[in-house]
């Protein structure tokens, strides 16, 4: 039984060791050149990964990486899915660049989110290193220090960076449209450190670009910063659906999330959906990894001939 993973991130290479453990065949199909998703770049500490304090997202892909490279899974890389469809027993994936599409009893979806900015932020972010879109930059790390810095954006995210800069050297405003929503912990941090400014109820102000200055300026008030950083959270990669067959697609949540059962089950039969691509309460590496063992899980029950 053929099962094809879509997205090598924490829950499909999760999903995939476990296929191998159920008796199934994984087909992993990773639209990048790496293995690992999210994390791969992380450099903060790992904050839910229990057993390995102070190890880093980058530190953790690494070791499952190695894990996951010795399992003798099928893994396409730079792949592009170009088109679903339903056949007897299972699906037909079009693969850009392949001339004989993959038959799959099924198919998990595991292609998890990506930072979500403004288009006029994406596009002035294309052309200028200072204005960054959520929070994946080792530039962060290694480029900014004695800066000035606005964070757009008042999560979990924008504030943690607030505390990491602030502990760097650097000023930051953060601000924000309506309240913070950020974790209790970070909120009191960043109002202890003289660094940081939380402005609330903020209008978000319009960005231009000045040589090395980020230029935003508010309703009668203009500053200039040296970098920008906008943390508005994350979208799901959910644009893979476009290339399925109309008939075939699952259902979202309002929010634009993978909708799934307890059993990571979609609402087409045959489709599973794992990790941060799902709605799920808490999106963090071993939930996705629970979800992609889920998956493999549901889809040998429900392969398994009655
Ligand atoms: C800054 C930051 C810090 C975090 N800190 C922590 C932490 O400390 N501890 C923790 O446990 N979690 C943390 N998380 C959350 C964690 O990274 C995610 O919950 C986890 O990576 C989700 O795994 P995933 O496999 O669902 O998705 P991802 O990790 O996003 O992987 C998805 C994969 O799918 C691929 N893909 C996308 N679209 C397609 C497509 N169409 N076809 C094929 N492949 C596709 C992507 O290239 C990627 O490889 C953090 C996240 C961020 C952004």
């Amino acid at each position: 039984m053929i099962v094809a993973i879509l997205g090598a991130g924490p829950a499909g290479m999760s999903c995939a060791n476990a296929c191998l453990s159920f008796g199934l065949s994984p087909v992993v199909l990773e639209r990048g050149d790496h293995l690992g998703g999210a994390q791969r770049s992380n450099f903060h500490p790992n904050l839910w990964m229990l057993g390995f304090p102070g190890e880093s997202g980058e530190a953790m892909t690494q070791r499952l990486a190695e894990h996951y490279r010795a399992l003798p899974v099928l893994t396409h890389y730079r792949t592009q899915t170009s088109g679903v469809a339903r056949q007897a027993a299972g699906f037909s994936l079009a693969l850009a660049g392949l001339d004989t599409p993959l038959h799959a009893n099924a198919v998990v979806i595991a292609t998890g989110t990506r930072p979500r900015g403004t288009p006029e932020l994406e596009k002035l972010a294309a052309g200028n290193r200072r204005i960054i879109i959520g929070p994946l930059s080792h530039a962060i790390r290694d480029h900014i220090q004695g800066a000035n810095v606005l964070i757009l954006g008042g999560g979990d995210n924008a504030l943690d960076h607030a505390l990491f800069l602030a502990e760097r050297g650097n000023h930051a405003v953060v601000c924000t449209r309506a309240g913070l929503s950020a974790r209790r912990p970070f909120i009191e941090s960043c109002l202890l450190r003289r660094e940081i400014d939380l402005r609330t109820n903020c209008p978000m102000p319009r960005i231009t670009c000045d040589g090395d200055q980020v230029v935003a300026r508010w309703p009668g008030r203009e500053r200039g910063f040296d970098w920008l950083l906008v943390m508005y959270g994350y979208l799901p990669n959910t644009d893979v659906l476009e290339v399925f067959d109309p008939g075939i697609r699952p259902a979202l949540t309002g929010g634009g999330y993978l909708h799934v059962d307890a059993w990571q089950r979609s609402s087409v039969p045959g489709i599973y959906a794992a990790g941060d691509v799902t709605d799920t309460p808490q999106p963090s590496v071993p939930t996705a990894m629970a979800q992609g063992l889920t998956a493999a899980r549901a889809v040998e029950r429900d392969l398994a001939p009655s």
